[in-house]
């Protein structure tokens, strides 16, 4: 029988071997020496304002694999201060995919918007120790005066507002008294700083908006610069792990945490690359856009670099541990090859999917000294690299199905598959044939392959030792298979690097990223599969079953289309691999 292969992720233990410490591990271990802290707690703190991307997958793994070696905690956060963007139905994406990738953050799943309240309060003890003040330029002034790389900025005319003035001002904010825009808080710290960031960063906006867990309470709301420093603090973080775009927000981080005075907790924020992957894009925004004009079917479309959608094409939450495992941590901005990815996938798949036989693009094959309703089963390993997964039985008769390629009328040099007196081949498994001949229609069109088994070959060995010439090939009983519909993949972006400067990575797409085959034959078994499939609760949450059809590649059930009744594969991966060493 062919086995139902999918388990619940949660039977997966996390390989977290490190053989060498990386940079951010050097840095904690100095901390802990140093007593700076006496534990590791980290987070990865989410905007649900898209789903997850592989990107994340870096982040999650690393803010959770760290928290597991040193024996501390890892906190889900999430970083929820934009009304206007976020949703429930992210959030809910977001907790299923970190707990599929096997973080587990137990009991601790927090969201800045809990804060609010707290974070409003730091606000005016900012106003009232003279460090915070209100400003009515617009939007655009404020990036006027902000000055350049080469010059200084310029002091708002409202920044020396009286402390009672400022407090009544925020207070009003607060109350709904002004429209969006019309006034911001900002810090108080250094217009002629060399960093940007330092030049009086705004702290809260006016925002007459409904958020999706506070509701219409607030109309003003915190910055991220302002709420993630005091996120971590409040909840005893030690490391604060972040991409590297956020190395020049440092200083404003530690400004933050030190001048707010109730609780006095400092976290140490450490930078980090981002992974980038070629031929993709890892922006949320890019790939909201991409799902919004449809020009994918959803965020879990199988190209997608999301989490969802990796999954959906057949990505184990263990092939993407490895994969960020090997990858590593560095301060550098890298770029991986997207071929290194399959080859994580590839390498897990080899040793846990079951082998069977399907047929891509049939064509017919008559055995013609094989007797009309005669049929006979032969037992096949379910996997050559892994015994204990025992076999699994298939039938062979009179008519079955081959791939069209591995039929040619005209061969050409170094063909070495079927061709009328070609060499023997080898029908997987099975039986030795030797092509006679075939049969076209009015059009000229190979329908139907003829040839000659040897009934002496049962099995696929010829029973006097002679060497077989010609290919192995695989095929399908055409008396007992079903059709099914299976997706073909490509780069989603046929451009290397679709987020290059000077670039519309809508312009880079790949037009040929998906093919669609209808008609392909497949074991009848599957139905029994797709059937035990349809019963799991949370199909799109889990790993569908997966296999790897023999010389075509590794397929998993779609988690979405397949069902008994109409059977849909996606090929998760090729089986050429160029990073074997
Ligand atoms: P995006 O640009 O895709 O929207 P983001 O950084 O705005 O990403 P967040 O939801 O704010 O998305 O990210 C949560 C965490 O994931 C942050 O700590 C961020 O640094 C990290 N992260 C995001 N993208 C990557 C990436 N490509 N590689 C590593 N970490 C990432
Ligand atoms: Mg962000």
């Amino acid at each position: 029988m062919i086995k139902n292969s999918f388990k619940p992720e949660e039977e997966q233990v996390m390989e977290n071997e490190v053989v060498s410490k990386n940079f951010i591990e050097t840095e904690i271990d100095k901390d802990l020496a140093e007593g700076v802290y006496d534990t590791v707690h980290t987070r990865f703190p989410p905007e649900p304002n898209g789903y997850l991307h592989i990107g994340h997958a870096k982040s999650i793994l690393l803010n959770y694999g760290l928290a597991k070696k040193y024996g501390g905690k890892f906190n889900l956060r999430f970083d929820d201060t934009n009304p206007t963007k976020e949703e429930t139905e992210y959030v809910e994406s977001i907790r299923e995919d970190v707990r599929w990738l096997g973080g587990d953050w137990q009991d601790r799943e927090f969201y800045a918007s809990n804060y609010f309240e707290k974070l409003y309060e730091y606000a005016e003890q900012l106003i009232k120790m003279g460090k915070a003040y209100v400003d009515d330029l617009s939007a655009e002034e404020i990036r006027e005066y902000r000055g350049t790389l080469t010059e200084p900025g310029r002091e708002s005319p409202y920044r020396n507002r009286s402390v009672e003035e400022n407090l009544d001002l925020f207070r009003r904010m607060r109350a709904g008294a002004f429209p969006d825009g019309v006034r911001v808080l900002r810090a108080k710290i250094d217009m002629a700083s060399p960093n940007l960031v330092m030049r009086d960063p705004t702290l809260y906006r006016i925002r007459h908006a409904e958020h999706h867990r506070t509701g219409n309470v607030w109309c003003i709301y915190p910055m991220y610069d302002f709420t993630h420093c005091l996120s971590d603090s409040l909840e005893g973080i030690t490391h604060s792990l972040c991409s590297l775009e956020y190395e020049i927000h440092r200083p404003l981080y530690d400004w933050v945490v030190s001048n707010v005075s109730i609780p006095y907790y400092k976290p140490r924020q450490i930078e980090f690359a981002r992974l980038g992957i070629d031929h993709t894009v890892m922006s949320k925004r890019k790939l909201r856009q991409l799902v919004e004009e449809k020009l994918v079917s959803g965020w879990d479309d199988p190209r997608m670099p999301t989490l969802c959608g990796l999954r959906r094409r057949g990505y184990t939450a263990r092939s993407i541990r490895n994969f960020c495992e090997r990858i590593g941590v560095a301060k550098s901005p890298n770029t991986v090859e997207y071929g290194f990815l399959e080859h994580c996938l590839r390498e897990d798949l080899n040793a846990t999917a079951q082998r069977t036989m399907a047929v891509l693009h049939p064509v017919k094959l008559t055995v013609t000294n094989y007797p009309e309703g005669q049929s006979e089963t032969f037992t096949v390993e379910n996997n050559p690299t892994d015994p204990t997964q025992g076999t699994h039985e298939i039938t062979f008769g009179r008519h079955l199905w081959i791939e069209t390629e591995d039929f040619l009328e005209m061969p050409i040099p170094k063909y070495k598959r079927l061709y009328p007196d070609g060499p023997e081949c080898r029908l997987k498994g099975a039986y030795l044939i030797r092509c006679t001949g075939c049969v076209k229609d009015e059009n000229g069109h190979v329908t139907e392959v003829l040839c000659e088994y040897d009934p002496n070959s049962r099995g696929g060995d010829p029973a006097d030792g002679r060497k077989v010439k010609g290919a192995t090939l695989h095929w399908v009983d055409a008396d007992n298979c079903l059709d099914a519909e299976v997706r073909l993949y490509d780069n989603l972006f046929s451009d290397p690097q679709p987020d290059g400067p000077d670039k519309n990575f809508l312009d880079c797409l790949n037009p040929d990223s998906l093919m669609v085959l209808e008609g392909c034959k497949v074991e009848r078994a599957m139905v029994d599969v797709a059937r035990d499939f349809d019963r799991v609760e949370n199909r799109t949450g889990i790993n569908a079953p997966t296999f790897q059809f023999m010389r075509t590649g590794y397929f998993c059930m779609d988690n979405r289309d397949c069902t008994a009744d109409h059977l849909v594969f996606n090929r998760s991966v090729s089986l050429k691999d160029s990073f074997k060493k």
